[in-house]
């Protein structure tokens, strides 16, 4: 077999598990084919009938809020049947049922399955299996890479800052069991944003040589100082034996973004979030609800990004079709 390819043979996009391999032109392509779908506030969503002929899967093990529902409405306002499953998929990655499952439901002219689980490995072992008319999404991946959370990152800062090169981000919290940070760094390299910092507890900070390029801040103060970007992260209790969880009173003196430390950064600085947030933990409630905050605006482009990554993949599809 060979090696895995998130591209097909003409090197269009065909799956996206990991915004690894993906080179700064191709995910301005898709920035650029999010931001038609974006609209004024107060303005209907944008709708088209692009997926008229296009059924969605979403396959979520994991506990999920925004990119499901954003994924949902992304496919329904391209026009997409979309079909909404709780099946245990990583229990049984390793064996054969989980191609019956998805056999299955390619049978019934399933043609995108979006996938979030906690295991590594599942949405690769999907789309190294489907169809070559079907294509597969991750929708988070264990720890290690949430490619439409990258790309709705990159498209905030895009709107805010204009640009990439001349900025600094700090990512703050808890990096190490985090996959928004991973493809935070992977779309932040491929776009040569000036200056990522990684800002976390020592426990906290990925195992060196992991996230190349990124300079490691010990202290929040030193982390968020003159920053233009300030990402925070939740705690991923989930990923972490109970011994090791932080006390939330402790971590939010000492790593919470408050307003008084907000004033390090630059004047103008945007605090982001991926949600769901715990206030008071990672970010004081006036920070998260306060001016500096572009929150809302990120979750309101999830669902453009995820439009945009829907519409790609099936174009190649057509094009695989129409084009041999
Ligand atoms: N919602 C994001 C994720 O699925 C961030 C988080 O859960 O903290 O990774």
């Amino acid at each position: 077999m060979l090696p895995f390819s998130q591209f097909d043979a003409d090197g269009r996009l065909r799956h996206l598990i990991t915004l690894e391999g993906l080179s700064g032109e191709q995910i301005r392509e898709l920035l650029d084919r999010a931001q038609t779908h974006l609209r004024r506030p107060g303005e209907p969503p944008a709708r088209s009938r692009a997926l008229a002929d296009v059924t969605v899967a979403n396959i979520f093990t994991e506990p999920s809020t925004r990119t499901r529902s954003s994924f949902e409405l992304a496919a329904r306002r391209l026009g997409a049947d979309v079909l909404n499953l709780e099946i245990q998929l990583s229990s049984r990655v390793k064996g054969e049922t989980v191609l019956d499952t998805i056999y299955t439901l390619q049978s019934m002219a399933v043609d995108v399955f979006v996938v979030r689980d906690a295991e590594p490995g599942v949405g690769q072992y999907v789309a190294e299996h489907v169809a070559e008319h079907v294509s597969v999404l991750s929708a988070g991946e264990a720890h290690l890479s949430h490619p439409t959370q990258g790309l709705l990152d990159a498209l905030t800062i895009l709107q805010y800052k204009g640009g990439f090169r001349d900025l600094v981000v700090a990512v703050v919290g808890d990096v190490r069991h985090s996959r928004v940070a991973r493809s935070a760094h992977q779309v932040f390299t491929a776009l040569e944003v000036g200056e990522l910092r990684l800002v976390a507890p020592d426990a906290l900070m990925p195992d060196p040589g992991e996230m190349p390029g990124a300079r490691r801040c010990a202290t929040l103060e030193e982390g968020i100082a003159h920053a233009d970007v300030i990402m925070m992260l939740r705690i991923q209790k989930e990923r972490m034996a109970q011994a090791a969880i932080p006390d939330a009173h402790d971590y939010f003196a000492r790593w919470g973004l408050n307003k008084q430390r907000l004033k390090l950064a630059r004047p103008e600085a945007i605090v982001m979030h991926p949600g769901p947030m715990n206030r008071e933990v990672e970010i004081a409630s006036d920070v998260a609800d306060g001016p500096h905050s572009v929150i809302r605006q990120q979750v309101t482009n999830g669902v453009a990004v995820r439009m945009a990554v829907l519409e790609t993949v099936i174009a190649s599809r057509h094009q695989r079709r129409g084009g041999r």
